[in-house]
């Protein structure tokens, strides 16, 4: 029997386009940074290199740069956030100051792309997301009594590193289980 070709859905190589010294520029800053900016952020960025843009050039350009699969765009929020890097990862959300951390980790993300395999899913991009609360905001809720504990209802107390390590583990690995 003839092999029959499958169609690719999506393609694997993309057309590189020779990009302009803004884009290129756009580009580099987006490589460049871990902090996944915002179109806002990243014309902040771009005016000590280029005075003269303005910011719907900026977006223009990010635009561009997404259609043609050279960055990430996601919405966080209401607002756009860019990533330079477009493999499949997994991000770490902070929901009370919006910061976006890279977790890598390679077999978690084989791991998902396997499970969708299974569901009959075509896996062609992840962008994983956990939402939390980051350590520096995580620590300045304690101090302010705005933690309170699922499981006795109290307000969090500053914890001992040790009591930390151990809560932080604890909450990573069962969600819904407390210590108490
Ligand atoms: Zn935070
Ligand atoms: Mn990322």
């Amino acid at each position: 029997m003839a092999k029959v070709k499958a169609k690719k859905v999506i393609p694997r190589k993309q057309k590189k386009y020779r990009l302009t010294k803004q884009r290129a520029a756009i580009l580099k800053y987006l490589q460049g940074v871990k902090t996944h900016p915002s179109a806002q952020s990243v014309f902040k960025a771009l005016l000590k290199s280029f005075p003269q843009i303005s910011f719907g050039t900026v977006y223009r350009n990010l635009n561009f740069l997404q259609e043609h699969g050279y960055c990430k765009e996601f919405v966080l929020g209401k607002v756009s956030r860019f990533d330079g890097r477009v493999d499949s990862h997994i991000h770490l959300i902070c929901d009370q100051c919006l910061s976006i951390v890279d977790l890598d980790d390679k077999k978690s993300v084989i791991q998902l792309k396997k499970l969708a395999r299974r569901e009959r899913f075509h896996y062609h991009f992840g962008n994983f997301e956990i939402h939390g609360f980051c350590a520096a905001c995580m620590k300045k809720m304690i101090a302010q009594g705005d933690i309170f504990c699922e499981a006795c209802g109290d307000p969090l107390h500053q914890l001992t590193k040790q009591e930390e390590k151990v809560r932080q583990e604890c909450l990573f690995l069962k969600e819904g289980e407390y210590i108490k």
